[in-house]
């Protein structure tokens, strides 16, 4: 029997929903919106994209959307400068700076001097450290998407093997966190895994995150299998993901496809933190 294909369209349109409702809420109660700053350094047209969607669907969830578009020229040190100005913003409850950036700039300090309680991308080394530790903090959000996808499809966490295939900061780290966190036995799979097929069969849920197009392939998965494809590839067929999405779906119990899986998940995603902080901070102010 083929897979149920799990709908991320449809469950990120629900969740920026709620998160709709908890704005509207928060600003019912404290006079302002929650605000989501966004930092777009030089004009790199797939981050153009991005900003531009996650912009956009900030002020339709009834947030406050405040852009920086700058110059791929900026010195490390005006950018700093700017991230600074940024936390010191009562109205900022989100900081986002759009990766990568250009070359020449130090990715690692502009994204570290974001404060851990505006870091709504989940990315910093203090957020990363909560996570790890299984402590409350603002989570990265494409892992975080994962997480409820999985969720909607009444897949078992607990005591389930999971394979990971990738290992970024961005995605497959924070991921192997979340699961391990949900009681999990997690395998991370990256370039130097031997037998990877092998690896991977035994997975109760195979998460495929390296960006190579029909890397997994039927006879990797076992039999009922949930398989999350994060996979986002622009080839000449158009937009894939990692996993032979038309034999998989022949082998696994339920399947995301790309485009229409992981992918809408991460703005919901963004959005639920912005809110997050929002509330966490004015919860703080007392
Ligand atoms: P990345 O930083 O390039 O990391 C890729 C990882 O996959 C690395 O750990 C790499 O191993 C591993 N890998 C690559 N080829 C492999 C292979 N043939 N066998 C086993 N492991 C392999 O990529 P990323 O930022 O995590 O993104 C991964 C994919 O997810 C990309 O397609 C990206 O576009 C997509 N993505 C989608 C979303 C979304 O919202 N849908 C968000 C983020 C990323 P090594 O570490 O050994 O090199």
């Amino acid at each position: 029997m083929a897979a149920t294909v799990i709908d991320g369209k449809a469950l990120a349109a629900e969740m920026r929903a709620g998160v709709a409702r908890g704005a509207g809420e928060f600003t019912s109660a404290h006079g302002r919106k929650p605000g989501l700053a966004t930092v777009l350094v030089g004009d790199d047209p797939a981050s153009l994209v991005y900003v531009g969607s996650k912009r956009k669907q900030t002020e339709e969830a009834g947030m406050r959307s405040i852009h920086h578009g700058i110059d791929a020229g900026v010195a490390q040190a005006e950018l700093l400068e700017l991230v600074d100005a940024l936390a010191r913003d009562e109205e900022v409850d989100g900081i986002l700076v759009q990766l990568p950036l250009p070359s020449g700039l130090d990715q690692d300090e502009v994204i570290a001097r974001i404060p851990a309680a505006k870091d709504v991308d989940g990315l910093t080394p203090e957020s990363a450290g909560l996570l790890a530790q299984g402590r409350p903090g603002l989570v990265p959000c494409t892992p975080q998407g994962v997480i409820e996808l999985l969720r909607a499809a009444g897949t078992e966490l607990e005591g389930a093997e999971v394979a990971i295939v990738g290992r970024s900061i961005l995605v497959g780290r924070p991921l192997a966190m979340l699961l391990v966190n949900a009681s999990a036995t997690v395998t991370m799979c990256h370039s130097r895994t031997r037998e990877l097929p092998a690896v991977t069969r035994r997975a109760d849920v195979l998460v495929a995150a390296a960006g190579s197009p029909g890397l997994v392939g039927a006879e990797m998965v076992k039999p009922g299998a949930t398989v999350i494809d994060v996979g986002t590839n622009r080839t000449e067929d158009g937009l894939v993901g990692d996993v032979e999405f038309e034999a998989v779906r022949e082998v696994a119990g339920a399947i995301t496809p790309v485009p229409g899986g992981v992918g809408p998940m991460t703005i919901a995603m963004l959005l639920r933190n912005t809110l997050a902080a929002a509330q966490a901070r004015a919860a703080a102010r007392g």
